[in-house]
C-alpha cells in the first residue's frame, strides 16, 4: 500500500523549517530530494571501501568496482536495455548529450539534417546547435500548439531522407507533456533517422523501456530519481555506440597507449574515461532500487491524482492562467497570475517555507512562443502530499493579494 506519510519519514530533509515554515518541496522537476536509504549508502562507500576501480588487485579496490558495476546493471535492468555495456555513466544528462552530439561530428555532412522540439531544455538545443556550427547541418524544430503539445503533422512533413537525427524529450520540464515519444521513434526510423530521447523529466514518473521504444539514445541524471547529482546515464544501442568516437580521452578509456597509436577500450570504457563518480554511480543504484520498492505504478497513479487536485485547486485563483494543459502530463504545473512577475510570487512563496521554480526553466524559446518572461513552477513528486498542495494555494493567494 501507498502510504506517504510512511515514505515522507524516509526523507530528512522534508522535516526542516524554512523561514519558520515547515519545508514545502515543489522543486522536483529541478532536483529530487535524497531518502535515508540513499543517503545510507554514500555514508557506507567513505566509510567502508572508497577506492578507484577497475584498477587495483586489493579488496576496496575490488569491492567498490563489484559495487559500481552492480549499480550499471541495476541500470540496465531498469530501463531494459539488452546489454550491460550499453549504459555509459556520465555526469548527467547535459554530459549524456554531449557526448553523442560530439559523436555524430564526424557522422553528419553540410545540408544533412537535425530535428528538435520546440519544448527543449537548453541542454538538449545547444549541443545540436554547436554540432550544425561544425558539421553545416541545419537544424529543424518540430512547432508546438498552445495546450503545449508537439505539433505532430508538421513533424511528419519535416522528415526526409536529409534527416539524420532526431532529438525530443520524453517529458517536458517546463509543461510536464508527455510527448509521443514511441512515434516520433519510430517515424524517424523510417526515413532511416537515428533517435536520442532526453528522459531527464520522464524517469521521475514512469519507467521508460528502451527496447520497446526502440531508442537509439536515451539520457537521463540521477539526482532527479532519488540518487545523487553528478552523475547519469547515457543509454546508446551497441551498433550506434560502436561506431561513435571516443568523447574524452584519458585513463580507463584506453586499450593500449603508445607515442605512434592509443587503441581504446570496449564498451562502456571507451566512453568513461578518467576515475568517475564511484559513488554516485552506486547510489544512483540505490534511488531506482528505492522508487522501485514503491513501484512506478503506484508513483504514478498518486501522482496523477496529486496533480488533478491541484490543478482544479489553483484554477479557482482568479487571473491564474496554467501552461500545458494537455490531458497527458506528468504532475508538473507552471502558471503565472495576471499583472504580476513570477519572479515575485516564487520570493514570497520563498517566506512561507515553499519551494518552487521562477524563471524560463532553462527552456527559454518555450516562453518565447506564450510571450511570457517566464512562470511560476510547481513541479510535484511521490512524497508531496494534498495538505502540502493546500499550503501551495494559500500561498499563492495570498502573494496575489500583496502584489497586486
Ligand atoms: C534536468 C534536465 C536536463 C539537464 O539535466 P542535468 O542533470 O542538469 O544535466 C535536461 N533535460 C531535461 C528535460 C531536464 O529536466
Amino acid at each position: 500500500m501507498f502510504d506517504v506519510n510512511k515514505i515522507r519519514a524516509d526523507f530528512p530533509i522534508l522535516q526542516r523549517t524554512v523561514n519558520g515554515a515547515p519545508l514545502v518541496y515543489l522543486d522536483n522537476a529541478a532536483t529530487s530530494q535524497t531518502p535515508q536509504q540513499v543517503i545510507d549508502v554514500i555514508v557506507k562507500y567513505y566509510s567502508e571501501y572508497n577506492a578507484n576501480i577497475h584498477r587495483g588487485v586489493h579488496t576496496l579496490s575490488q569491492e567498490a568496482t563489484d559495487a559500481y558495476e552492480q549499480a550499471r546493471l541495476k541500470i540496465k535492468e531498469h530501463f531494459n536495455a539488452a546489454k550491460a555495456h550499453e549504459i555509459i555513466l556520465t555526469s548527467g544528462t547535459t554530459h549524456s548529450i554531449n557526448l553523442v552530439a560530439n559523436g555524430f561530428t564526424s557522422l553528419l555532412e553540410a545540408g544533412d539534417e537535425i530535428i528538435v522540439s520546440a519544448m527543449e531544455h537548453h541542454s538538449n538545443i545547444v549541443p545540436w546547435q554547436m554540432l550544425c556550427e561544425r558539421t553545416g547541418a541545419l537544424l529543424r524544430v518540430i512547432p508546438m500548439n498552445k495546450e503545449g503539445a508537439l505539433e505532430m503533422d508538421a513533424y511528419l512533413e519535416l522528415l526526409s531522407n536529409k534527416t539524420k537525427l532526431v532529438f525530443c524529450n520524453h517529458v517536458s520540464n517546463a509543461l510536464g507533456t508527455i510527448n509521443p515519444i514511441k512515434k516520433i521513434i519510430d517515424e524517424a526510423h523510417a526515413v532511416g533517422a537515428a533517435v536520442l530521447v532526453d528522459g531527464a523529466q520522464a524517469a521521475p514518473h514512469i519507467r521508460p523501456d528502451v527496447r520497446a521504444l526502440d531508442a537509439d539514445f536515451y539520457t537521463i541524471s540521477a539526482h532527479k530519481v532519488c540518487g545523487p547529482t553528478g552523475v547519469g546515464m547515457l543509454y546508446g544501442k551497441e551498433q550506434w555506440l560502436q561506431k561513435l568516437p571516443p568523447y574524452q580521452g584519458g585513463g580507463e578509456m584506453i586499450s593500449e597507449v603508445t607515442f605512434e597509436k592509443t587503441t581504446y577500450a570496449d564498451l562502456p570504457h571507451k566512453f568513461e574515461a578518467g576515475t568517475p563518480n564511484i559513488c554516485g554511480g552506486i547510489a544512483f543504484g540505490a534511488g531506482l532500487d528505492y522508487m522501485n520498492a514503491i513501484g512506478f505504478d503506484a508513483i504514478a497513479s498518486y501522482e496523477e491524482a496529486l496533480l488533478k487536485y491541484a490543478t482544479e485547486k489553483l484554477l479557482k485563483i482568479e487571473g491564474l492562467k496554467i501552461y500545458g494543459t494537455t490531458a497527458h502530463k506528468t504532475a508538473v504545473i507552471s502558471f503565472n497570475i495576471e499583472g504580476i512577475h513570477p519572479y515575485d510570487i516564487g520570493t514570497i512563496l520563498d517566506k512561507l517555507g515553499i519551494a518552487v521554480r521562477t524563471g524560463h526553466h532553462c527552456a527559454q524559446p518555450i516562453m518565447d512562443f506564450f510571450q511570457i518572461p517566464g512562470t511560476v513552477r510547481a513541479s510535484f513528486s511521490f512524497y508531496n502530499t494534498k495538505e502540502e498542495v493546500d499550503t501551495l494555494v494559500a500561498g499563492v493567494e495570498r502573494a496575489k493579494n500583496m502584489l497586486s
